[in-house]
């Protein structure tokens, strides 16, 4: 019973159907699969997706997307990022839907399109103020008439990304209104060159949440589908007066077994850096889970585990292999019990976040393969 990661996929398909409920069944929804699926496995989740309905999937790398093709996925795949040039030809191998923002790129992807004799699909990308990747909103028109000239290619989106539309702070929600009306705007302007802007889709998590005004023809929610609220909905909120809260189940589990209890006495140390002294006699378990699994070095001294249903904090450092939970004086764990180090009946990926300092993002893709991932339906 080695250290895994439990990925429960009906809390997934619980979760994606939240939200179908709640964008409507006009909307399409783009599931970003980017980074092994948040680490829990890019393949799986892909297949569970589009199974429940799923139009498309968003990855961030060619190599992501060449996986999924490899994996027998059929479905449109979005590149989210920019490519280098000689990633060209794999993008058209895997038949992949590169974000484009820049003449350069639609050049390229053209020239390469018609050597192949081919069409590919590609989404423009507006910066309306992520700062990112994207092109500037009043050359939005200009490069959707660039592409529209280019017969190796079909414009067949139109897309922007949010970059606070998960706070419910007020000059965020004001941010992110903002941002939405520029991105109407430049979806205009293409419209009044008399161009088809394709699919138009700008929603992350947050913007599920919280600006249904953003939803337009598809959304690309990442967190919220693999279990954690980017931003809780505020009850005062005007805009989502009418909606169902979401409800939304971490899909992760991080679990592991105690390999070894031994008893230490009052002042004895443990771990790396003796940062932890037993204060009493006490029994202290190994648990054979560390920072090379994806528990955060940065929870020592502030994270547990749950063995049998009780909670343990764990002693000292966390270090590559392992981490220690201290049992106390008495105890009815046993050798081999599995212990739970986040999700499940353990607090989840966004606490043990919270502890390191980080987002549940971090700690879902930092699984590392070293945990092998074992689905639940
Ligand atoms: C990662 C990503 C998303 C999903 O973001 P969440 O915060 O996980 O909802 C959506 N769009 C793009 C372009 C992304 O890179």
């Amino acid at each position: 019973m080695k250290t895994r990661a439990i990925i429960h996929l009906d809390r997934f398909l619980g979760n994606f159907n939240a939200v179908r409920a709640r964008i409507g069944q006009n909307r399409r929804i783009c599931v970003p699969v980017k980074a092994d699926g948040y680490g829990h496995g890019a393949l799986q989740i892909a297949k569970t997706s589009l199974e429940a309905g799923a139009f498309c999937l968003g990855v961030a790398a060619v190599t992501e997307g060449a996986e999924l093709r490899k994996g027998g996925i059929n479905a449109p795949i979005i590149l989210f990022s920019q490519p280098y040039p000689e990633e060209i030809p794999a993008i058209f191998d895997a038949n992949l839907t590169p974000f484009v923002s820049d003449s350069w790129f639609i050049d390229a992807l053209n020239e390469t399109a018609l050597a192949r004799k081919t069409r590919l699909a590609v989404h423009l990308k507006i910066d309306t103020g992520m700062g990112r990747i994207g092109c500037p909103v009043d050359e939005a028109a200009a490069l959707a008439r660039r592409i529209a000239d280019c017969a190796g290619l079909e414009l067949a989106g139109t897309a922007t990304h949010f970059a606070v539309a998960d706070s419910s702070n007020a000059r965020d929600i004001a941010y992110t209104e903002e941002q939405s009306a520029r991105f109407v705007k430049a979806v205009d302007s293409i419209r009044a060159e008399g161009i088809d802007p394709g699919i138009v889709h700008a929603a992350n998590s947050g913007a599920v949440i919280l600006h249904p005004d953003t939803w337009f023809d598809m959304v690309r929610p990442g967190i919220l589908l693999y279990g954690y609220k980017a931003v809780e909905e505020p009850e005062n909120l005007q805009k989502l007066s009418g909606f169902e809260p979401l409800r939304a189940l971490p899909v992760m589990e991080l679990r592991s077994a105690v390999v070894l209890i031994k008893k230490v006495k009052k002042g004895d140390t443990v771990s790396y850096g003796r940062t932890w002294t037993a204060a009493n006699d006490t029994n202290i378990a190994v648990i054979p889970a560390g920072y090379a699994d994806g528990l955060p070095r940065l929870a020592s001294g502030k994270w547990q585990a749950v063995i049998g249903g009780n909670v343990y904090p764990l002693a000292g450092r966390i270090c590559m292999d392992l981490c220690c939970a201290d049992l106390g004086q008495q105890t009815d764990v046993r050798r081999w019990d599995e212990a739970v180090l986040f999700g499940g009946q353990a607090p989840d990926a966004a606490a043990l976040a919270a502890a390191a300092g980080t987002i549940p993002y971090e700690i879902t893709c930092n699984v590392s393969k070293r945990a092998p991932r074992e689905y639940k339906n």
